[in-house]
């Protein structure tokens, strides 16, 4: 069984009210950064609020072995985070080949190149495939296997681009977490590198043409900006319908 942990939900607008009176708590409609975990072990991004979800979430970074970084975008990666969870031990960090990052205490970095697959551990691979986002930020989505099962991570990016697509082709995904930071309605200039609601609703049945999802697949959105977005049970109501899953800060699914 995998368990897959919702950390943080967000785009980059962040509430002030996790400063406030969140600081110790989830909340559906302050969510914290985009960053999830696969078996308390692996670290999908590590963004500036990663140490407190941990806390929140009663998850032990000490258990955490690797980090695979979608990008370098402040939202994701934060050099402090990142030391805060390799500060007992050594700590993996994955990240796309041509990144520039800084020197970070106890972390060992190791460069991912496009379509090839990392072993993590006997039965974890991740493979990076090209995203459709800020260029600069070196981004990648990430196919994750673990165990069997199949995990597509889209954070950021709008779309999918031509190689990626081809990539997930017949794979059947058991969860597949896409890029949701806009709400739903058409005619806004993100297009390029983050989805909206009515370009999900496009996507999926394509995906389903080629095998991408199926009906077993659990298709989430995640990284949803509150200032684009209705509250949270309202994107719920808004997204079910398609059989879109909305994500949410402390959510934890078994696979
Ligand atoms: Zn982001
Ligand atoms: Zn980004």
């Amino acid at each position: 069984m995998i368990q897959f942990t919702f950390l943080g939900t967000c785009a980059a607008d962040f509430s002030p009210r996790l400063t406030g009176d969140c600081k110790n708590r989830f909340d559906r409609d302050a969510r914290r950064a985009s960053c999830a975990l696969i078996n308390g072990r692996y670290l999908l991004d590590c963004g500036p609020h990663c140490p407190d979800s941990l806390r929140i979430a009663g998850i032990d970074p000490g258990g955490i072995t690797d980090i695979i970084l979608t990008h370098l975008h402040d939202d994701h990666f934060n050099v402090k985070s990142v030391e805060y969870v390799a500060s007992r031990h050594p700590v993996r960090l994955y990240v796309r080949a041509d990144a520039v990052l800084p020197h970070m205490e106890n972390v060992t970095v190791v460069r991912m190149n496009c379509y090839e697959k990392y072993a993590l551990d006997e039965n974890v691979f991740v493979t990076g495939l090209p995203a459709n986002h800020d260029a600069r930020s070196c981004p990648q989505h990430l196919l994750i296997e673990v165990e069997g099962k199949k995990i597509f991570y889209g954070m950021d990016g709008g779309w999918l681009l031509n190689g990626t697509y081809a990539a997930l082709w017949h794979k059947n995904l058991d969860l597949c977490v896409l890029d949701g930071t806009c709400g739903d309605y058409t005619g806004d200039f993100r297009m390029g590198e983050h989805n909206s609601i009515p370009m999900i609703r496009l996507m999926l049945p394509s995906f389903r043409t080629v095998g991408i999802i199926d009906s077993h697949t659990l298709v989430y959105i995640s990284h949803l900006a509150p200032s684009l977005h209705k509250p949270h049970e309202e994107t719920v109501r808004i997204c079910e319908k398609d059989g879109i899953r909305t994500a949410f800060d402390g959510l934890t699914l078994s696979l």
